[in-house]
Order: structure tokens, then sequence, then C-alpha cells
């Protein structure tokens, strides 16, 4: 018996599917004007594992996850500028080569995480007609407005609109302080946004209401019901979409369908920085990239994920990434083993299923790996345990890391202080004397920086504290 938290009735479930042994999944997916975080990838790696124990318990799972590659502007309140375009004018390029770019460096972080590949991954460019039928059947039940901006949804016309989030719509409009513009409540949202003049738009489709692009929380409505019907089991995200974009979501399905859209709505919690939610507006994110350059593997970043609850904020630090390596190297010996027969009479195997049966309690099903590695059923149990997680691979080792001097130490530190006085002569004097050494040093955005021995890592400042390296 599975149990869920649902935000939706904010209470523990037991998890019934729709339809016998079938469980649709939609999970929102990347916005890909940038590289993704480390953070985003938690909530991936939790919605990886909630499909691994839905299929270790007999469902066949249809995972579908979207590529948001328009319409979601700076601020998530449609106000600001499409995050794609304001992305490809900082690059010079493209709308559609930016997202191509990005879409294929988060592909290839999926897989380099061993996430299941999703049944269909969807993106909103490729959906713009489904997106306008959607508009339409909110249109026909006359729960939306025209303003010369666009076309809004009537969020007074939505009963109980805010359900999920606690709040009544009453309290939400009380607390409200943005610029409203022509809209009727502060709660209402774009769903087809007009061309504005300037700057021309580079990516825009005519529509029965002029030319212009769809608002942000329109391509998942239309995606999910057209892969998994107007009501389906499971819909995920990070906790940052429960006020917004998947109360909006809610709101427009029952404009046009009268469902809320799905059964269950888990929610995945932070990955922390110091604290702060580690987000690109904020500036505080760490890249897979990165964790790989300084010598850590994607697998061990996954390992890192999977101590903490997925409804639990996580804080990540270089030190905790660095425990959850060691810990992983003694499961070394048990990854990667062709599983014969699966051992589910064995009752250590059951007490970890268990646990991840209960809203997946991961921290607890580790707490019995771990009491089992000392006992004569490890060799069949543990290989067990890592296939349902989904360590899997015997993956590449950790790369070496040289050590270099504290001279050198010194002299990067010099060279960062010439940059910060603009002293380029010095700046360079340093960095060709680094490399006369043998050293590389590859700038990225100031102050951070990547020097390389051998092509090596040996020291990185990028996405971290200088003091931690
Ligand atoms: P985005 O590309 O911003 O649309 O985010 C992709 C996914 O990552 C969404 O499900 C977000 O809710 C989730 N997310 C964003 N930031 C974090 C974070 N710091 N920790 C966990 N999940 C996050
Ligand atoms: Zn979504």
């Amino acid at each position: 018996m599975l149990k869920i938290y649902n935000t939706y009735s904010r209470s523990l479930e037991i998890f019934q599917s729709i339809k016998p042994d079938q469980v649709g999944f939609y999970a929102c997916g990347p916005t890909v004007y940038d590289e993704a975080h480390i953070g985003n990838f938690r909530t991936y790696i939790s919605q990886d594992l909630f499909r691994r124990v839905l299929e270790h318990l007999g469902y066949v799972v249809t995972h579908v996850v979207n590529i948001t590659d328009v319409g979601h502007l700076t601020d998530d309140e449609d106000q600001g500028e499409d995050k794609m375009e304001k992305g490809a004018r900082r690059l010079g390029k493209s709308v559609w080569e930016v997202s191509k770019e990005y879409l294929d460096i988060f592909q290839k972080d999926w897989r380099s995480l061993d996430l299941l590949e999703p049944t269909v991954w969807c993106k909103a460019t490729d959906y713009i007609q489904e997106q306008i039928e959607v508009i339409q059947a909110i249109e026909s039940k006359g729960w939306s407005y025209q303003t010369k901006d666009g076309i809004y949804f009537d969020t007074q016309k939505c009963p109980d609109y805010g359900i999920m989030s606690g709040l009544k719509i009453k309290d939400i409009l009380a607390g409200a302080r943005v610029d409203m513009g022509e809209k009727r409540s502060s709660t209402d949202f774009a769903l087809w946004k007009f061309s504005p003049e300037s700057p021309k738009r580079q990516m825009e489709w005519p529509s029965p209401w002029g030319v212009g692009f769809p608002g942000w929380h329109i391509e998942c409505t239309a995606m999910s019901s057209k892969y998994l019907g107007h009501y389906f089991d499971l819909h995920g995200g990070g906790q940052d979409h429960i006020p917004i974009h998947h109360t909006n979501e809610i709101a427009q399905s029952q404009g046009a369908f009268g469902t809320s859209l799905a059964k269950y709505w888990i929610h995945t919690c932070f990955l922390n920085l110091k604290n702060e939610k580690m987000s690109k507006s904020l500036g505080n994110f760490v890249t897979l990239r990165t964790i790989k350059d300084k010598g850590f593997t994607a697998q061990e970043f996954k390992w890192f994920c999977l101590q903490a609850h997925y409804r639990k904020e996580l804080i990540f630090s270089w030190e905790s990434l660095k425990s959850s390596q060691i810990s992983l190297q003694r499961l070394k010996p048990f990854m990667g083993q062709d599983l014969k027969e699966y051992p589910k009479d064995d009752p250590d195997l059951k007490e970890f299923m268990q646990h991840l049966c209960e809203d997946f309690h991961t921290p607890k099903a580790l707490a019995v790996l771990w009491k089992v590695i000392d006992k004569p059923n490890a060799q069949i149990c543990i290989p067990a345990m890592l296939k349902i997680l989904g360590i899997t691979q015997k993956t590449s080792h950790s790369q070496k890391v040289i050590e270099m001097s504290s001279e050198i130490k010194e002299q990067c530190r010099l060279r960062l202080e010439a940059k910060l006085h603009k002293n380029w002569k010095e700046s360079d004097r340093l960095r060709d004397d680094l490399m006369s050494q043998g050293y590389e040093v590859s700038d990225t955005t100031f102050p951070h920086f990547i020097l390389k021995k051998e092509g090596t890592i040996v020291w990185s400042t990028e996405g971290y504290d200088q003091s931690s390296s």
C-alpha cells in the first residue's frame, strides 16, 4: 500500500490509481533559457524515485515531461519579459538556437543522473494549437476576458480558486501588491499575450485573438491533458509551483474541462544554498557541470539528494557532498550487478519498501540499507535496494584532484586582485606566468574562474566560496 502526501488535500492519502495498474504522471520541466541548476535536479531526482517505486509496485507509468520554450516571463505573475527572448538577446543568438542548446545540455545532465527517460518529452512551441483550443474552451465558458495586451483568465469566476495553496481568493487579493494594468483581479493571469510593438519578438503565432504567444501556465494544462486525459493520476513540481503555476493550471482545467486536472499533486521542497532557495534569479546556484568539474559524479549528487525526505528542505554544501561520495564508495561492490531474482520475501527488503511506500521516505529506507550491509543477505538485498533507488550504474571514478602549491594559490589571488582593480597589465602577466608553469586559466563570469593542469581541474571558484576549496 503506497501513501502519498497530496498537496491538494494537504494530507497523506492512500494512492489509488484512476485506472487499474496504470499511472499517468506529468512533471513540469525546465525553462530552457539557461543551464538548469542542481536545485532543479533535486526535483527531477525525487520524481524519478516516485516513478521507480510505482513501477516496482507493478504500475505501468506514462511519464510526461514538458519543456518550456515560450511564455515564461521573468516574473511568474505575468510581468516582465519572456525569459527565452531575454536569454537570446544576452547570448546574441536566435531563441530557437538557445532553446536547442540548453535542451541538449539539460537532457545530457538528465541522462548522466541516470534518470528514467520520460515516455514523452513535449515542447510548448510544438503545441500552440492545443493551447489555443484550451483557451477557447475557457472562453466559451465565459471565464476569460480581453485587455489591450492579451486574453486573461478571470479568477473570480472559479469558485475555489487557490484551493491548493490553502488560500481564499479574498485573502490573496488583500495581500496583493502587483501592478494590475487592466486586469480585473491581481490573481488573474494571461492565457494569451499579444506581441508588443517593440522589442519585436522572435516567437509569435497567429490566434483567433491576434498575433502573440501563450501564457506560461496554459502549456501544462494543454500538453498534460493531451497525453494523459482531462483527469490523470499524478502531477509533480517544486514547491514554488504551488501558489501560482499549479494553482493556475488547476483553474484553467476547471474552466476548460470541469476537473482539477490531477488526483494527486506532489511537490518537492527546495534545495537551498546557505539557507536560501537555490535559484537563477538570486544568482546563488551550482550546476551539475560544476559538480563534475570539482571531481564528483552526478550519481554522488543523486545519492546526496536521497539522504533527505523530498518534503524537507535540503541544504547543499561541498562537505555534505563529500560525505555522500564517501558513503557511496562503500556501496560500489554492490552496484551494477545483474539481479537474476528479486528477493521479495526478504524481511529487510520488505522493511525498506515499507518506508518507501510511506510517502517515499528515503532516509528511513537508507537506514535499513546500512543495517543490512554487514549481514549475509547483503549480497542479494543491497543490489535490489540500489536498483529501486535508481543507483544502478558502475559510474566512472571521480576525477583525480591534483594538489596545487600555496604559491600558485597566491598567484591566482593576486591575479584576481589585479583584475578587480582593472590592472590588466599585471593580471595578464600573472596569467602568462601561470601558463608558463603548465596551468590553463579560463575565466567564466568574473570573479569566477577555472584553473586546470593536464586537463584536470585543480581549482574552480565557480558557484562556491573560494575559501572552501
Ligand atoms: P524552472 O526551470 O524554473 O521552471 O524549474 C524547473 C523545476 O525545478 C520546477 O519543478 C521547479 O519548481 C524546480 N525548482 C526550482 N528551483 C528549485 C530548488 N532550489 N530546489 C528544488 N526544486 C527547484
Ligand atoms: Zn507546469
